[in-house]
């Protein structure tokens, strides 16, 4: 159950925050997170890639780690990624465990507010399910099994009770040996794990966003609310651009709008000088 006397103690200290990204997105989407909310979390936010760049390492004071995942867009190798934040997870001895995707914008100080909502000593799997009812999969040959999961793309966390329960069916890499049991995406088999092997049902947090929903829906007044933001982004398709609604930069400068929303949130920022007004 959920009691704001328990852990009003929980300081984003306590959070490993890890971000799943790759040498596709070394050069479009990992600078504007490093400029921005990285900034705020240092010391708990690590990334998890397939590339060894000495100028991030160097950025993010040695917190790229290269999973030597194949890097690829396929269930296995996202899967492969997942499985390393996990286990990197387990061994930092934090109480939550929040992954987010590297087209994310986390609004730190939120993330954290959230969380002290919950006890980690209970089992939480928070994030936001993509669609609004079970997934199915086949297992084991044709037996069909339906459950919900927290979309990876907008974030989700499991707290470090829930986390543990996970471990023997997920440890050490054999979160790879489910994912291929399934033949689904990393998220979706978090879930599975979690909801059809735990039993352990998914708490929808909706302060967790994806590019799967219109950003711009977001009311100006209700964004330093929000956890997490998605954008959406194809060169070439003027249609396609799903961003956050937000003053600040142009359009051409601030494609996903990400310099412009920290800029709304946190106004100090040396760089956010550079609005024009
Ligand atoms: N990703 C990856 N390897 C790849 C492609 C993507 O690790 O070859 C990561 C990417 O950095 C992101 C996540 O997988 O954190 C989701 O990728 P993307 O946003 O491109 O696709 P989506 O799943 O949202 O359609
Ligand atoms: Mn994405």
């Amino acid at each position: 159950s959920i009691d704001d006397s328990v852990n009003k103690n929980i300081t984003l200290e306590d959070i490993f925050i890890s971000v799943k990204t790759s040498r596709h997105y070394q050069a479009s989407r990992l600078p504007v997170i490093l400029k921005t909310w990285f900034q705020l979390a240092k010391e708990q936010t690590w990334f998890f890639t397939d590339v060894d760049n000495p100028l991030h390492q160097n950025q993010t004071n040695g917190h790229m780690i290269n999973t030597h995942c194949p890097s690829f867009h396929q269930p296995k190798h996202l899967c492969c990624k997942t499985s390393i934040e996990y286990d990197h997870f387990l061994d930092s001895g934090k109480k939550w465990f929040c992954h987010f995707d590297d087209d994310n914008y986390v609004n730190i100080p939120r993330l954290v507010s959230v969380l002290q909502r919950y006890d980690h000593r209970l089992d939480w799997y928070l994030g936001r399910q993509s669609v609004n009812r079970p997934v199915y999969v086949n297992y084991q040959k044709k037996k069909i099994l339906y459950f919900r999961f927290g979309t990876g793309g907008a974030g989700y966390c499991i707290s470090r009770s829930l986390a543990l329960k996970m471990s023997p069916i997920a440890s050490g890499g054999r979160f790879m040996s489910v994912c291929e049991g399934i033949r689904m995406p990393d998220d979706v088999a978090i879930g599975f794990v979690i909801e059809q092997l735990l039993k352990v049902n998914i708490t929808e947090v909706p302060e967790f966003h994806s590019h799967l929903e219109q950003m711009k829906l977001l009311p100006l007044n209700k964004l330093r609310d929000q956890i997490s933001f998605g954008f959406f982004w194809k060169k070439n398709y003027k249609d396609t651009v799903n961003a956050v609604n937000v003053p600040g930069f142009s359009a051409r400068y601030d494609p996903t709008r990400f310099l412009s929303l920290h800029c709304f949130l946190f106004p100090y920022f040396q760089f956010c000088k550079l609005i024009r007004r």
